[in-house]
């Protein structure tokens, strides 16, 4: 079900520096995601996301909240979104609150750093595009599989690899910095070199400038028990395998870990993909900005 809430602020101040994916603030517009991977974080219980397996809110008031909180900041630096939930999952294509929201920052002249897992980002390209000329932006897709067949098993609302891939091409054609999030990797599912190697390949053959790595997965409370009901009906018999390699606790890393890590290095070294991005680096306002008209 799709509801609408209030929400009290809109932008967070990023626990920082932020090496990995260069925020300085994070901003979601939703609660929930549509795309509901099996292995999602966000269902955790310290998220407090009720019902996260069956409600998306939207943060009706988002817009108004965004306007008033970058005319009041005194920092410019970037603003990421797609961390707890997809700014691009299907509902974005009628409500459009990611493209308001990215025409706000456009507006300011901040930063945005966009994470995804889906090809609807292109309908944006034209903001991306400005934003760069402007100040930074980057789209980042997550990959956690070259198999097609396995992402529509695991990431079941998403578009699959090969549509995020062909969408990277497009940013990658018109410049905008692009790459992905390789995480996370499942044990037993997608923790092998083929995987990997293939990933790596494609993403180089499409456009891809970076690839952000973390060889594993997280099992904590709500995510675990719903991870283990889907490994159940999805892949029979290896919820044991996960119990008896990782016990309860919180980090279940891949399979021969520091093996797959020294291959991928070699990989994305082969292929020259970074496993660092280029970030923006957050700077002073010159001066409070006057108070900008709300233009959309
Ligand atoms: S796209 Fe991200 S936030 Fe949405 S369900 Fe998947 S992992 Fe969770």
């Amino acid at each position: 079900m799709i509801k609408e809430i209030q929400a009290k602020t809109l932008l967070n101040r990023v626990k920082g520096p932020d090496d990995w994916f260069g925020l300085y603030y994070s901003m979601n517009l939703f609660r929930g995601c549509q795309h509901q991977c099996i292995y999602c974080d966000s269902r955790s219980e310290c998220y407090q996301i009720e019902n996260f397996n069956t409600d998306v809110l939207v943060k009706a008031n988002a817009i108004d909240l965004l306007h008033d909180e970058l005319g009041r900041k005194r920092v410019v630096g970037t603003i990421g979104t797609g961390s707890m939930n997809d700014p691009y999952m299907p509902l974005e294509k009628q409500i459009c609150l990611t493209r308001r929201a990215l025409k706000v920052i456009a507006q300011f002249g901040f930063p945005v750093h966009a994470i995804t897992k889906s090809d609807l980002v292109l309908r944006d390209l034209d903001l991306f595009a400005d934003l760069q000329a402007q100040t930074y932006a980057a789209v980042t897709f997550t990959v956690t599989t070259a198999d097609d067949e396995l992402s529509k098993k695991i990431e079941p609302g998403a578009p699959v690899t090969s549509r995020r891939l062909k969408a990277m091409r497009s940013l990658a054609e018109k410049g905008i910095l692009t790459g992905i999030t390789l995480m996370p990797i499942l044990p037993f599912i997608a923790d092998h070199e083929d995987n990997l190697r293939r990933i790596i390949t494609l993403v180089a053959a499409h456009g891809g400038r970076y690839v952000l790595p973390a060889l594993g997965m997280t099992l904590r409370d709500r995510q675990r028990a719903y991870y283990f009901k889907k490994l159940d009906r999805l892949f029979p018999g290896l919820r044991g395998r996960y119990v008896e390699a990782f016990g309860g606790q919180y980090f279940a890393p891949a399979q021969n870990a520091s093996r797959l890590e020294a291959v991928l290095g070699g990989l994305c070294e082969e292929c020259d993909l970074p496993t660092r991005m280029p970030v923006f680096l957050p700077r002073k306002r010159a001066c409070q900005p006057k108070d900008q008209p709300h233009l959309f």
